[in-house]
Formats: structure tokens, sequence, C-alpha cells
């Protein structure tokens, strides 16, 4: 018989996120990728370019955000494009230069799965699968991942509210897959003037309903170079475990994204600002580990 309780109007009814939810668990989710901690007192950088493009752009890029202190490289070898005649990405040749560069700097990987088709076979080559923000709400790609032993890096929706982002993680873990780190990534509101409204909000209101790892993406945030580095700081600021960006080593020629693409040097100087202010917040970020071949 239903509880009485139960019919009383205006009882809130507990967040169906049962598993996302902070309810579920008294700790904070560390994910571990190949030793490189998200979700812990070190502040993770994931960073590269928007799209794999060749050999020389990825592992040139790749060397310098190492240098320079991101520990997990980004690129796209599977790539959402508003244009299907625009560059959709290499494919699986993408993922066997990212490989490459994972060999040659030591950096773990995280690129973009789009299909379920696809799952097993990025799942072969990257550390972490990406599901990107115009997938945030594709539940059969949700589920597929969520039976990967990946851990997943799950972009906001961009018209997603947070109880939506948490239930598409909870699709996810109620797989089994316990290793989601979400990530905000803008979403659309009326303002033209960027790409995204980089919802900052979210970052204290996830870190107060979820236990798991939240990172902050000021380049698909906003859209433009120079926004990237306040963006970053303000996400920092307000509480985010981390933050992927996009750097590029020519962002004038990049197929994809040249517009909000660092440059390596914009990076370096960035990482060194967020380190004192990752200190101000009771955070660390990490120099580059010296095992890493850079
Ligand atoms: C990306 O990170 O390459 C990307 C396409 O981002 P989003 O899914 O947030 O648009
Ligand atoms: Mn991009």
């Amino acid at each position: 018989m239903e509880s009485p309780v139960c019919n009383i109007p205006n009882i809130k009814k507990p967040p169906d996120y049962k598993l996302a939810g902070k309810h579920s668990t008294d700790h904070q989710t560390i994910i571990d990728v190949n030793g490189v901690m998200v979700g812990g007192e070190e502040l993770i950088v994931m960073a590269g370019p928007c799209a794999v493009e060749n050999k020389e752009q990825l592992l040139a890029t790749a060397k310098l955000v190492g240098k320079y202190g991101a520990k997990i490289l980004r690129g796209g070898a599977f790539k959402p494009r508003s244009s299907p005649y625009r560059f959709q990405g290499l494919e699986e040749d993408g993922l066997e230069l990212l490989q490459l560069a994972r060999l040659e700097t030591g950096l773990p990987i995280v690129t973009e799965v789009m299909d379920t088709r696809h799952v097993e076979l990025v799942g072969e080559y990257a550390d972490i699968l990406q599901v990107g923000s115009r997938n945030m709400a594709n539940f059969p790609l949700l589920k597929e991942v969520g039976l990967s032993k990946k851990p997943i890096f799950l972009k906001r929706g961009m018209n997603a509210t947070i109880e939506e982002f948490l239930m598409a993680a909870e699709y996810i873990l109620s797989q089994g897959n316990e290793r989601v780190i979400l990530c905000e990534r803008g979403i659309r509101t009326f303002e033209t003037a960027y790409r995204n409204t980089l919802d900052l909000n979210a970052i204290p209101m996830l870190k107060s309903l979820t236990h798991l790892p939240v990172i902050v993406d000021p380049s698909h945030g906003t859209g433009h170079r120079w926004m990237v580095g306040p963006m970053a700081k303000a996400a920092i600021a307000a509480g985010a475990d981390g933050l992927q960006m996009e750097v590029h080593y020519k962002p004038e020629v990049a197929l994809c994204d040249g517009e909000q693409s660092l440059y390596p040097e914009d990076f370096k100087r960035l990482m060194e600002e967020l380190k004192v202010l990752a200190a101000a917040v009771g955070r660390k970020i990490r120099s580059r580990v010296k095992a890493l071949k850079l």
C-alpha cells in the first residue's frame, strides 16, 4: 500500500539521481585515469586541439600543453559539426594519431564518441570517452558508454537543466560505470555576444548536489580566445575540479574552433596564473610530471 505521506501535496520527492546524488555516498569521487587523479586536491587541466588534424599539429600541440602542465590531452577524431560540409574529423586515423601522441608524451587521452557503434573502437584508443553536449541526451549512447570500462567525460547539453544533466550521468552510472566526470561547457541563452553563456552557477550547484568531479570548459563556454583565461580563473575560484581547454599550435590555420583556441604561449601564461589562484582556494596545480617524455 502506498504511504499516505506521498499523497500530501508539496512534499518534495527525493531526486531521481540516486547514484549521482550526494545523498548516495559520503565521499567525493576521485577518478584515477592512468595515475592522473580527477576530483582530488590537484586541479586537472585537459588541453589540446579541438580536432586531430594531422601528425605534426597533434604532436607539436601535445608536447607543448604537456610541457606547460596539462595532465590529459584532448582532441576530437569524430567531430560533431553543425554543417555536414565541414571537416568531420579523421576518425580511426585520428585515433591512431592520438595513440602516437600518448606514446610520445605520456599524457592520457580524452576523445569524443558520438555513435553507439563506435564505443568499442574509441575505447580501444582513449583513456577517457567524451560524450559531447549534443549527445548528452542520447540515451542509447549513455547506456552504451555505461557498459564501457573507461571513465566518461560527460558534457552538459547546451539546453539541459542541472537536473537533466545529473539524470544523464545517472544513465551511465546505472549501467555499472561509476567513473563519470561532469563538464560545464556553457548553455544557450538570448545572448549572442559570445558562443555560449558559461554557467558558473552550475559549479557550486553541482558540487552541492553530486559527488562526481566537475570540470569546466571555458573554450566552448565563450567562443573567444581572449575570454578563456578570465573564465578559466572564475571557474577555479568557483570550485571547479579542473578545466578542459582548446589549445592549437597554430590557431589561425585550425580546421575547427581556431578562434577560441589558445596559442601555446597563452596557455603557458594562464597555467602560471592558475597556479597562484589554485593555492588561494586550497587546491594545487602541479608542474609537469618528470616521467613525461617532453
Ligand atoms: C568538444 O569538446 O570538442 C566539443 C565539441 O564540445 P561540446 O560538445 O561541448 O560542444
Ligand atoms: Mn571545439
